[in-house]
């Protein structure tokens, strides 16, 4: 099974080995918001198992977000080699200082892994073992022996010295995905040394074994993944467990427990949940400000419901993360908020004090739940 280069990626980040940051689009809108999200700058890159993306227009620098919007539809509208496009990876742009090449694959002829690097990458590597075999290092590996340091040295021994530590480090990474992952290639094509040092896989093509893939259900997933939507993509990043639901009540709790019983409750009140997202135990007044702006990004949601028993985390901290987070972001829906546990009176009086026009204070997680719910349905606070 040959995986898209966002799947190899994720393979790739899996095990530690750098990639750009990265966030799946599949409308204009999306590749328009993560490039915002990614800084105003992004690489939209065509999903299709075709090469030569880069020569065909299928690898677009985008300078803003309307550019990024823009390939995107091209793309969904034109397709790529001939293909559909579904999918478009919207990447943060990388100063490129130099392009390598560096893969691994079983070699059926010897029964062992190979693994080939060359000082020089995004060039056509049959081509390059012709004209420059000395710019490209081969190397057989017995999988009874695995991959050592001197294989490592050897393989880097013609990139720029600067380059050879992380290069070696990835090359581990890779043989790792090729080993552990069942997979039959694996090849990086460029893998690039950035202006400040680093060196990241510009671009993944991973081919799992399909004979192993009854061992491998993670990767059997990857044909019905779900594509990471900018929202979650925020919420992952801030390290926040943010799950998307059908809904119209947005959840904000902390720990999977009360979550859980918050979602509950709030069905017995008659109503869906839009989402839910956990703090977690140590539930910062910054990821609280997060939380609420991840939540409220979502267009389902009619009514928040933030429901905070205190333990470790301070409901004083929470409430006033709630306060500054309302500074952040403008709700156009209202917020029921139940606090208990640690410094709860505080962290109440401190939202009285506020009077803020959108927070609707609730004693019990019944009251608040009723509360979000009628709220959801349109009832005036
Ligand atoms: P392929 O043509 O299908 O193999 O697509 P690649 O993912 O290998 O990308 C092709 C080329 O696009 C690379 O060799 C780079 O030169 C260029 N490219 C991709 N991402 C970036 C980026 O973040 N910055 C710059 N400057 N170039 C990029
Ligand atoms: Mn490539």
């Amino acid at each position: 099974m040959d995986l898209f280069e966002y799947q190899g990626k994720e393979l790739f980040r899996r095990h530690g080995i750098p990639v750009p940051r990265g966030i799946i689009a599949e409308t204009p809108e999306s590749a328009r918001a993560a490039t915002e999200i990614l800084g105003g700058t992004s690489v939209v890159k065509v999903q299709v198992q075709v090469g030569g993306r880069g020569k065909g227009g299928g690898i677009v620098l985008a300078d803003s977000p309307d550019d990024a919007e823009e390939a995107a539809a091209r793309l969904f509208r034109d397709g790529f080699g001939g293909r559909r496009v579904s999918r478009v990876l919207v990447e943060e742009r990388l100063e490129i200082a130099g392009e390598f090449y560096a893969a691994m694959l079983l070699d059926r002829s010897t029964g062992t892994d190979l693994a080939m690097v060359a000082a020089e990458g995004g060039v056509d590597i049959e081509e390059l073992a012709r004209t420059k075999p000395e710019a490209l290092r081969r190397l057989h590996i017995d999988p009874e022996i695995g991959i050592h340091p001197y294989h490592l040295r050897a393989l880097t021994g013609a990139l720029p010295p600067e380059a050879r530590d992380l290069v070696e480090n990835i090359l581990a990474g890779l043989y790792d995905v090729l080993t552990k992952e069942d997979a039959t290639l694996v090849e990086v094509n460029p893998l690039v040394l950035l202006d400040d040092g680093r060196v990241f896989a510009l671009d993944a093509k991973v081919t799992i074994d399909d004979n192993a893939l009854f061992r491998q259900s993670e990767i059997e997933m990857f044909k019905s993944v779900h594509p990471i939507d900018p929202v979650e993509f925020r919420a992952r990043e801030a390290g926040l467990q943010y799950v998307k639901l059908d809904g119209e009540v947005g959840i904000i709790g902390n720990g999977a427990g009360l979550v859980m019983s918050t979602l509950d409750l709030v069905q017995q009140a008659g109503a869906g949940a839009a989402n839910f997202l956990d703090v977690g135990g140590g539930a910062s007044a910054d990821s609280i400000a997060t939380s609420l702006e991840v939540i409220l990004s979502d267009p389902s949601v009619r009514s928040v419901l933030v429901n905070i028993f205190g333990g470790i985390t301070r409901c004083d901290l929470v409430a006033e993360g709630l306060l500054e987070a309302l500074e952040r972001v403008t709700p156009t829906v209202q917020i029921v908020v139940r606090l208990d546990g640690t410094n709860a009176d505080e962290g109440r009086k401190i939202l009285e004090d506020a009077e803020h026009p959108r927070i609707v204070p609730a004693r019990t997680m019944l009251e608040a739940a009723r509360r979000a719910a009628d709220l959801a349905h349109g009832e005036a606070p």
